[in-house]
């Protein structure tokens, strides 16, 4: 199928796109990599009026390290997360998810940014932002904001975005390197969209007893979901396989995730409880391996 008729804009700079999207209003949509907005065009689900082009907004393309975090311009393409040594060194759960999107010409195309604004349930990248607690810059064109990621997403496919606003950067925070983590999802083909999916990162104390523990879910909701306060009071036990079945049923408690073509709500249910104990499993192992590698906070940004 073929996309409605609309007027393309390619501006140069941040400041003309936001321009371009305070006249267009409602009628305007932002594109960036393209993967999700324009099948949505062409099966008519999405007819925006204009398109504004973000594609030669360099600015908004790096990975970029700080004391606490990294900042990653929302421009930033899937693929260049997946390779990122910063984010391999840093927050090495981002690669790791990367690297599930879709299949490798659309991690060319697709970008953090557009990931975040589609907000699918079952997106990796979404999932992350919710379990690291990631903060998004917003800009319009006279107001710039920030917003956690446990705030942004509203329902499924819907956003706190404006129609006038541009998603420029996500922070993530650094993953210590005495913490575990991991992510897993579940699709029935490689390359497919997940079905259900878990992260975690986890830090152990000195006689092995959890000490921090974050837990996430994908496909459990119309969004990606933090479980924390479910799981709160499994803290301060060690991390073994009693614990890991106990926390993954108060994970689930109440959780009644969609029914589809794809897989009924038990099912999800179901592979969501394999998930969040393979996560927490790979979680504990590599909280008590990765103990004493220095992650460096080397100044330095990416060349993408
Ligand atoms: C076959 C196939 C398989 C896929 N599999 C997966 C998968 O497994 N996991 C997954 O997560 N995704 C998957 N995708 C989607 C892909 O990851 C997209 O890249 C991503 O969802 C959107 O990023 P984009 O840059 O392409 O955004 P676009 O398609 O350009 O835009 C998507 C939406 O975000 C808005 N938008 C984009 N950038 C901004 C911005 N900076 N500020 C404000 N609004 C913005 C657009 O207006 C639009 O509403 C798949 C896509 C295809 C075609």
């Amino acid at each position: 199928m073929k996309p409605a008729i609309f007027t393309y804009r390619r501006p140069a700079t941040l400041h003309e796109a936001l321009k371009l999207l305070e006249e267009t209003g409602d009628e305007g949509k932002v594109i960036a990599g393209g993967q999700s907005l324009v099948p949505m065009m062409n099966m008519r689900l999405a007819r925006p009026e204009y398109l504004v082009d973000i594609n030669d907004l360099d600015d908004l393309r790096y990975i970029h390290p700080f004391e606490e975090g990294i900042d990653i311009g929302s421009l930033t393409r899937h693929d260049e997360l997946e390779r990122s040594a910063i984010l391999r060194r840093l927050c090495p759960i981002v690669p790791t998810a990367a690297h599930f999107i879709g299949h490798y010409a659309i991690r060319q195309r697709g970008t953090i940014g557009g990931s975040m604004a589609h907000a699918d349930p079952a997106a990796e990248l979404p999932l992350l932002a919710v379990l690291l607690d990631a903060t998004l810059t917003i800009a319009s064109l006279d107001n710039t904001r920030s917003q956690t990621a446990r705030e942004f997403f509203l329902s499924m496919y819907t956003t706190d975005l404006q129609p006038n606003e541009i998603l420029t950067a996500v922070r993530f925070p650094v993953i210590p390197p005495d913490s575990g983590w991991s992510f897993k999802e579940f699709s029935r083909r490689a390359g497919d969209f997940a079905l259900v999916s878990a992260a975690c990162t986890m830090q152990l104390n000195s006689s092995g007893s959890v000490e921090q523990l974050h837990l996430a879910l994908g496909g459990a909701d119309l969004i990606p979901i933090s479980v924390d306060a479910s799981i709160a009071s499994f803290i301060g036990e060690r991390p073994d396989a009693r614990w890991r079945q106990a926390v993954a049923k108060a994970a689930l408690n109440d959780l009644e995730p969609m029914s589809d073509v794809h897989a009924s709500t038990q099912d999800r249910l179901d592979w969501l409880a394999l998930t969040v104990d393979q996560v927490l499993t790979q979680s504990s192992l590599r909280a008590n391996v990765e103990i004493g590698e220095q992650a460096s906070h080397t100044p330095e940004e990416e060349k993408l």
